[in-house]
């Protein structure tokens, strides 16, 4: 058995989503149009990205500080074109959402509302190996308390040998410490193997035990499908720069359910552009929050930066997002094919998927955990033309993603890598 351009162009052909590729530019390998891989790193730009970020430039040349309120899109309420073209990317109510800082920065901000440590609950639940960025907010958020994070932070790991974490693991995990647990907070797919978590399950089992949960959505906002409202997920933040294709630091977004977002007694940290609007410039001494997620706002928006995040969302309101998460893990599905293909015709198995097989636990990345010269087909790939990402110490993390990759540039990835194993045996 084998794999064929024919199949490949075939799916292309019949995919509802294949102009949309022309709508990104793509970077060059040595004068050839790369393979681009890294999407769950840095998105691709929008050819429309431009415009809108020079549209922002002009009105600040033509108007300066009246474009508040003059710019064709007045930058008193940039922020609010996104609540209603992320609602449904992230499956929300627009009065969950808001956009602002950046990812950490947002997870701090939503850690000092949702992380408020008692004798009794003080604990959070996260997946080990957490992204590194998350790792060092959960245990600065608990050394900000005056806590140990050895006793705090609560890790459920991968079994054995694999890099995958049983929901029954962690739900178990959420029992055990149930009642001394203040938060639960995972990530929606993790950054290193690509595992979608459960996350209505997890949400549930927190519940349960009177925990809140939130989850970190860097590698599933853009990716896969949520319904976190549906989910009654307490709070959410991603960045915008990975499949969202807002450039690189590029604005993040927030998600506080609508229980917890209108609650005005919700503690947080305050800055002028939470509180309320009509009284917003009689700059009084006492803080009003607005009542939706807004009201976690601190400072004035970026508007340069939230131009580039209009001109992905505008696309993705196009695309849908139900269909780009099902061509995601199409894509995802036909790698793992072509991948298993090639090692059954080495003469031994050159890598291993870690990422989940089953549809409801990944999204369009594969990562592969190199069990020969790994470094070696790393560089092949990168000098042949696949922009892709290693991890120390042997693993290779490849996202095709339905807005801009194809089925034939996961064929060609496959030749790419079956020539090298043919020739490095
Ligand atoms: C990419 C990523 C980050 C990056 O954080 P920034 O604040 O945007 O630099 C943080 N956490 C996770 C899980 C990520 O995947």
């Amino acid at each position: 058995m084998t794999f064929d351009l024919t199949y490949a162009k075939h799916m292309d052909s019949i995919d509802p989503l294949s102009g949309f590729r022309e709508q990104f530019y793509i970077p060059h390998v040595n004068g050839n149009t790369s393979i681009y891989f890294t999407g769950n790193s840095l998105g691709l730009q929008p050819k429309t990205t431009q415009d809108y970020v020079l549209n922002e430039l002009e009105d600040w040349a033509n108007y300066g500080v009246e474009g508040h309120f003059q710019a064709r899109n007045p930058w008193v309420s940039y922020h609010e074109i996104f609540p209603e073209v992320l609602a449904p990317i992230v499956g929300a109510l627009p009065e969950e959402l808001v956009v602002m800082n950046q990812l950490t920065v947002n997870l701090h901000l939503l850690m000092m509302s949702f992380y408020r440590p008692t004798k009794q609950r003080f604990k959070i639940i996260c997946e080990a190996k957490a992204f590194p960025s998350d790792q060092y907010a959960f245990q600065s958020q608990v050394l900000h308390h005056g806590l140990d994070p050895k006793e705090c932070i609560i890790e459920v790991s991968p079994k054995p040998g694999t890099a995958i974490i049983d929901t029954e693991d962690i739900l178990e995990t959420i029992k055990k410490h149930g009642q001394e647990t203040a938060v639960v907070l995972f990530s929606g797919v993790n950054y290193y193997s690509g595992q979608v978590f459960d996350m209505p399950r997890i949400c549930k089992a927190a519940h349960e035990q009177g925990a809140y949960c939130g989850f970190d959505l860097a590698h599933a906002a853009g990716n896969i499908s949520l319904k976190l409202h549906d989910w009654n997920v307490d709070f959410a933040c991603w960045c915008s720069y990975k499949y969202l294709n807002s450039g690189p630091g590029g604005v993040s977004g927030v998600y506080i359910h609508q229980k917890h977002a209108s609650n005005k007694t919700m503690p947080r940290l305050a800055g002028w552009w939470g509180h309320d609007k009509e009284h917003r410039f009689e700059m009084g001494p006492d803080f009003d929050p607005i009542p939706t997620a807004e009201g976690w706002q601190m400072s004035n928006a970026p508007v340069l930066s939230m131009s580039a995040h209009k001109a992905s969302l505008d696309i993705f309101a196009e695309a849908g997002m139900e269909r780009l998460a099902s061509k995601g893990k199409q894509l995802s599905g036909y790698m793992m094919y072509i991948l298993d293909q090639i090692n059954a015709n080495a003469n031994q198995p050159v890598f291993e998927i870690i990422t989940p097989r089953n549809d409801d636990e990944r999204g369009c990345q594969v990562s592969m955990l190199t069990l020969k010269n790994g470094r070696q087909l790393f560089e092949t790939l990168m000098s042949s033309g696949v922009i892709a990402d290693w991890r120390e110490p042997n693993v290779i993390r490849v996202a095709p993603v339905p807005l801009y990759n194809s089925f034939e540039d996961v064929f060609r990835f496959g030749k790419i890598i079956e020539h090298f194993i043919q020739h490095n045996q």
